[in-house]
């Protein structure tokens, strides 16, 4: 574990072992009083907050000062009424799976919440993934990333050193997830499902020596071996054999890829407009636009 790594964590019972170590805590959890709790007590420790319980107990902003504060809404209907509270600004909206997916995720940045769809990477369907791709790409009034969208559009335009691994946070050198008896995963998943890599007791670094932890290493170093279909594939520069990891679906991933890769030229054309229209105007002494 990296001195500065950030470690999600339940709150409070680890917030007292969390002080003796120089970490960077997220903290998680369903209930908003005692996140504000361990917020208050950990001071500039808490870097954010991932809230899973109902909209209206979620952690009150002014407690959350500079912070972000990831939310999991539970419909369309809790959005709505909520939203007001949520678009003070420092809020991630992470969709669960299931048909209201896309008025969601469309309500929601409209709004100007950024959306993070890889919450949501297994449940999500080709025909849905490229209608938010649309929307990102198109609608007039969007006025927030839609995620893993806009980073793979950055990461085309900019060449960023940045991959779903890093994105899903699924990188245990950099982000542990540690829960209220200790116990340290890879994932919020993975410590739901008892795939833990150790203990927050264990000397630093132990984990690797798991069994999910050499598990992960052993998929990651094998790679080509194991998945040779994402040697060829033209996402792997982003993926990087994630989604197979997590056993998604690489269907919708690699069509929206394909969209955006299109995307480019229309970006590049819009780019090389801008450009002659900036240039025009400052041939003619005015300010560009
Ligand atoms: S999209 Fe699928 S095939 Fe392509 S790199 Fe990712 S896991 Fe491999």
């Amino acid at each position: 574990m990296a001195a500065d790594a950030p470690l999600s964590m339940h709150c409070p019972p680890l917030v007292a072992w969390s002080e003796r170590l120089p970490l960077q805590v997220v903290l998680y959890g369903r209930d908003g009083a005692l996140i504000e709790e361990g917020l208050a007590q950990l001071g500039p420790q808490a870097v954010g907050v991932d809230y899973f319980g109902p909209l209206s107990g979620a952690p009150r902003q002014q407690k959350l000062g500079e912070r972000g504060m990831v939310v999991y809404p539970s419909g369309v209907e809790e959005l709505v009424d909520n939203i007001h509270r949520l678009a003070r600004g420092g809020v991630l909206v992470r969709l669960a799976s299931g048909p209201g997916l896309l008025e969601q995720a469309r309500l929601a940045a409209s709004l100007g919440l950024p959306v993070d769809l890889l919450y949501n990477r297994s449940a999500i369907s080709q025909e849905q993934a490229g209608g938010l791709l649309e929307h990102y790409l198109h609608h007039h009034a969007l006025q927030a990333p839609l995620e893993p969208f806009h980073t793979i559009l950055a990461c085309l335009l900019d060449s960023r050193n940045l991959d779903l691994w890093e994105l899903a946070r699924c990188n245990p050198e950099r982000y542990l997830f540690a829960d209220q008896e200790g116990n340290l995963a890879a994932s919020y998943d993975d410590l739901a499902a008892g795939r833990c890599l150790g203990s927050v007791w264990d000397p630093p670094g132990a984990w690797q020596q798991s069994g999910p932890g050499r598990g992960l290493r052993e998929y990651q170093e094998g790679l080509p071996r194991l998945q040779p279909e994402c040697l060829a594939c033209q996402f792997f520069f982003f993926c990087r054999g994630f989604l197979r990891y997590q056993a998604a679906s690489c269907q919708a991933w690699q069509e929206a890829f394909a969209l955006l890769s299109q995307a480019l030229g229309e970006i590049a054309q819009a780019r090389e407009q801008w450009r002659a229209l900036a240039g025009r105007d400052q041939g003619a002494g005015g300010e560009p636009s």
